[in-house]
């Protein structure tokens, strides 16, 4: 792909495209992606993870219980990165984050009071802890992670236990001998879908939530926007035409795959953004299906506000917490953007109309919103596309589960503008 010859701005068209290779082994993370990537290794068998010491309900009358999917190499790695406490520091301290979450605990407390919570991947244990803060009658606190036997000692250490049952194994192994009222769970990756936890969250709806549960979040939509980002650029790129007076433009193609092969996770402004987002996908806890995650496709069409070199694509999403009765219809929109928007892209079918705010508690990674730990991701171009104002971008995505590794993601990124077309692969991992 960056032969001499072949390297055509780091693009190629679609028939010519093919996705890389994906890699068989979890590699090391690259900096500043502390959160959320198999970090070490681990060599132990996946089987030896603890079991849990509660049972579940023999309901085969109303459940239909799927075979666990097992538990890969991959995911034993996954979970091994969670018991580093550098991750939860990471996330307690990201206040946007948790503050949101606590805020959604109590505002739903009358939902959650007297009843039965399950947390799934409870971490620390401070999801569970709020919950029971907000007087649920028993809080199972999840967690294949071994981080588990340390949110075990901090539940004992506040006199919780008989509220709080931590459970170390999978959600999709556990045994729960009783239905629940309410889902609660920090599932969100990068790009919202990295890490696939979700499915997680769905395979706990579907075994255990009573009819008309509660499910926090309630929603989640990923939106994708032009971004222009010439400082960036020039840092990893322009910099080697004169190094100390020295022409290292010979560096160019290299430097160019080094730093936007893949996905960045940084944190951009709302200058950066050129129009009014798209909505990539929108996922409806109570609905959303196992399925419907292998791979999201969409196409979108963009209006730059101005005029201004392109350089890829940031990604970001926001979550609702709304109770479950008003949940798959009220559907707030959080982000200053779209508040306003006119966005000539998004498929109608998609969009989310506005409903009453007071409503809806929304966490927003957006970046005209308060920086959290997940920042946004970047897809940048190898080689900018100077846009003039009202120019359009038009083209399609694709994010698919990777077959080797769910938890990695294959972005596939179509775009035409004047008159060229582009193809860009990636894969998050
Ligand atoms: N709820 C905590 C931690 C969120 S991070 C907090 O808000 O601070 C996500 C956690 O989910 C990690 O600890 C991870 O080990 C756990 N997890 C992910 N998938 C899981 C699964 N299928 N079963 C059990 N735990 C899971």
């Amino acid at each position: 792909m960056f032969s001499d010859s072949g390297y055509s701005n780091g693009y190629c068209h679609p028939q010519e495209g093919g996705a890389p290779p994906e890699h068989s082994a979890l590699r090391p993370p690259h900096r500043g992606r502390g959160r959320r990537r198999g970090r070490r290794g681990r060599s132990q068998d996946p089987a030896d993870a603890p079991a849990s010491g509660a049972s579940r309900v023999a309901d085969s009358e109303q459940r239909v219980e799927q075979k666990p999917p097992p538990c890969t190499d991959f995911d034993v790695a996954y979970f091994h990165s969670y018991a580093h406490l550098g991750i939860h520091e990471e996330m307690i301290k990201d206040r946007v984050r948790t503050e949101t979450y606590r805020a959604a605990i109590m505002r739903n407390q009358s939902s959650i009071a007297g009843k039965v919570v399950v947390d799934v991947g409870c971490g620390t244990g401070i999801l569970s802890i709020f919950c029971a803060q907000a007087g649920a009658k028993r809080v199972y606190a999840v967690d294949a992670s071994d981080i588990a036997v340390q949110a075990n000692e901090v539940v004992k250490a506040n006199n919780l236990s008989d509220t709080v049952i931590v459970l170390h194994g999978r959600v999709e192994d556990v045994e729960i001998d009783e239905e629940v009222d309410v889902i609660i769970s920090e599932w969100m990756g990068y790009m919202l879908l990295y890490e696939s936890m979700l499915g997680s969250v769905i395979t706990a709806r579907d075994r255990w939530l009573k009819p008309g549960g509660l499910i926090l979040p309630s929603n989640a939509t990923l939106y994708m926007a032009p971004v222009t980002h010439s400082d960036r650029y020039g840092d990893s790129i322009d910099f080697w035409r004169n190094v100390y007076g020295i022409d290292m433009s010979a560096m160019l193609p290299l430097a160019k795959q080094c730093a936007f092969e893949e996905p960045c996770i940084e944190t951009i402004t709302g200058e950066n953004v050129l129009t009014w987002p798209h909505v990539v996908k929108h996922v409806d806890s109570y609905t959303v299906t196992l399925g419907e995650l292998e791979s999201v496709t969409t196409k979108y069409k963009f209006k730059s506000m101005m005029r201004a070199p392109l350089h890829g694509f940031a990604f970001w999403f926001d979550v609702e917490f709304n109770g479950p009765a008003i949940s798959p219809a009220n559907n707030h929109v959080s982000s200053s953007f779209i508040e306003s928007s006119n966005n000539q892209s998004a498929d109608v079918s998609q969009r989310k109309k506005r409903a009453n705010p007071s409503e809806a508690l929304v966490l927003s990674t957006a970046p005209e919103d308060s920086p959290t730990h997940w920042q946004q991701t970047m897809v940048y171009f190898y080689d900018p596309i100077d846009l003039e104002q009202d120019q359009l971008i038009d083209g399609s995505l694709t994010l698919t589960q990777s077959r080797e590794n769910r938890r990695f993601m294959n972005i596939h990124l179509e775009y035409t503008s004047g008159g060229r077309s582009f193809v860009k692969e990636s894969v998050m991992r």
